[in-house]
């Protein structure tokens, strides 16, 4: 496509990423909440936005699917970012990566028993370094959501989730224990189409990192 193809993921990254385009001038046409359309058209005739899944707005733009899009570091982070650009920290969709646990599981002494721990999770990169690097043995639990809900159900003793106002967290008699890494979402751009659309898109990313929170 001649024109920009951007690749954002409903829900927050969404609605967060929509004044930034805006400073770029692109505002979409259709919500992609109540509309069933993955490819929406914008204001600019020359750009449009595809609708993906939070996880898959790398392998878009690695590919060239879509030229540039916003991952969070957590994607980033967990699947890895190799072959593309990122070249601005957008602040949007802050939160933190966090070890937590059900309140009044002894999480140190089961640690310094050289227990082996039960760790269920979305982000089995992140969890397996950050124990490994404290000398804590783990077992692993792959989930692809809702992880609060594995210590109260006896699937695992802690879980590694983002936390950013820890309602849900509490709502669940769950408590933050560690803190990993702080996450924000990331512009992410195709390192080809950076040269062949520079026209384009340099505009486009100077617009957008203008908008930015100081
Ligand atoms: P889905 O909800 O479709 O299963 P998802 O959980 O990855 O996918 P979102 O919940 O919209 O989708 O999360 C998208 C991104 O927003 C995450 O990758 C992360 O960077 C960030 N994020 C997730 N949870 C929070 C939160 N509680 N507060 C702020 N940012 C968050
Ligand atoms: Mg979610």
């Amino acid at each position: 496509m001649d024109g920009i193809t951007i690749a954002l993921s409903k829900g927050r990254i969404f609605e967060e990423t929509l004044p930034l385009l805006a400073a770029a001038g692109i505002v979409p046409l259709e919500n992609p909440e109540s509309s069933r359309k993955l490819i929406l058209p914008t204001s600019r005739s020359d750009a449009r936005v595809v609708v993906v899944r939070a996880t898959d707005a790398p392998t878009y733009v690695r590919y060239g699917a879509a030229d540039i899009g916003v991952a969070g570091r957590d994607v980033l982070i967990e699947n890895g970012g190799e072959g593309l650009y990122q070249p601005l920290d957008l602040k949007i969709a802050r939160c933190r990566m966090m070890v937590a646990v059900p309140a009044g599981f002894d999480y140190e002494h089961a640690v310094r028993q050289g227990a082996r721990l039960k760790v269920a999770t979305k982000y089995i990169n992140i969890a397996r370094e950050h124990f490994a690097a404290k000398g804590v043995h783990v077992d692993l639990i792959k989930l692809y959501g809702s992880m609060e809900l594995a210590p109260l159900a006896g699937l695992a003793d802690a879980i590694v989730d983002l936390v950013s106002t820890g309602g849900t967290l509490k709502a669940n008699d769950l408590v933050a224990i560690e803190h990993i890494v702080d996450i924000s979402a990331r512009l992410i751009v195709n390192q080809a189409a950076l040269k062949l659309k520079r026209e384009k898109l340099a505009p486009i990313m100077e617009a957008i990192a203008g908008a930015v929170e100081p």
